[in-house]
């Protein structure tokens, strides 16, 4: 067992204050004013557990060892690290190492999709919202739209915002999310976020939208440990599902 499963074994056979919470949280939906539905992509739209994200995260560390010439371990050391300074490790190699960020994105996301199972109950209730339905990603939109059909509710989305629309500017940053909102028109107050990393709220708390926490037992963030101690949530964090597809449900408009 790799560290990693060892710790969050560990931690899924604890009682956490975060479910309990989770638990409370989700009785107390509302959502509607909202009109637009805005999820991120990885870890959120399939669930962490099937561990696509850890294929993409090995390739970062992969491609950093090759492109500086260094130790896939001094690598690993370097993906992290610019990942919690800049917001993603795409962002650091290019502000530190002024890094062409196509062959970076081609590379890491060029990956094994037979782990992510489609997924018609996640189509329909999504669906089911009424509105407009956006991917906002800081990956590409090629690798959306793979993981998207590979789940099969890629239709369901009028469009996708990716890290390449936004010109490489990342989430948590609010001029990522500003560009999002002016190229897709949204409007803050009647949206919602989705995401699975509780700093990436931040913003869309800010402007006015709804914001939902995906949790997961997967961590590769120290902030993610952070939400497993949570008592209540932060003014930022509105809700928080371990469930996306039945945190949607429980929102479908009475029949
Ligand atoms: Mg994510």
């Amino acid at each position: 067992m790799t560290r990693r499963s060892a710790a969050s074994a560990n931690l899924a056979a604890r009682p956490r204050a975060i479910d309990a919470v989770a638990d409370a949280i989700v009785t107390r939906c509302a959502f509607t004013d909202t009109q637009v539905w805005i999820f991120d992509l990885d870890n959120t739209l399939y669930p962490a557990e099937c561990n696509l994200f850890a294929e993409v995260d090995t390739r970062m560390g992969e491609f950093i060892a090759k492109y500086l010439g260094v130790p896939y371990a001094h690598a690993r050391h370097l993906q992290k690290s610019y990942y919690r300074q800049f917001g993603t490790t795409l962002a650091g190699l290019m502000r530190v190492h002024k890094m062409d960020p196509q062959k970076f994105l081609d590379y890491v996301h060029d990956i094994d999709l037979s782990v992510v199972q489609a997924a018609p109950e996640l189509r329909a209730a999504i669906a089911s919202l009424p509105g407009r339905k956006l991917i906002y990603t800081n990956g590409s939109r090629t690798h959306a739209e793979r993981v998207a059909a590979k789940l099969g509710i890629l239709e369901e989305f009028e469009d996708i915002c990716d890290i390449i629309a936004c010109e490489y500017v990342p989430k948590p940053e609010a001029d990522a999310f500003d560009r999002m909102v002016r190229r897709h028109g949204v409007a803050p107050r009647q949206s919602a976020m989705f995401e699975d990393m509780p700093h990436n709220l931040e913003v869309p708390h800010a402007l006015g939208m709804a914001t939902v926490l995906v949790h997961s037992a997967y961590h590769d963030h120290p902030i993610q440990l952070e939400v497993e101690r949570w008592e209540t949530l932060p003014a930022h964090v509105h809700h928080v599902t371990r469930d996306l597809r039945g945190f949607l449900e429980t929102l479908k408009p009475a029949a």
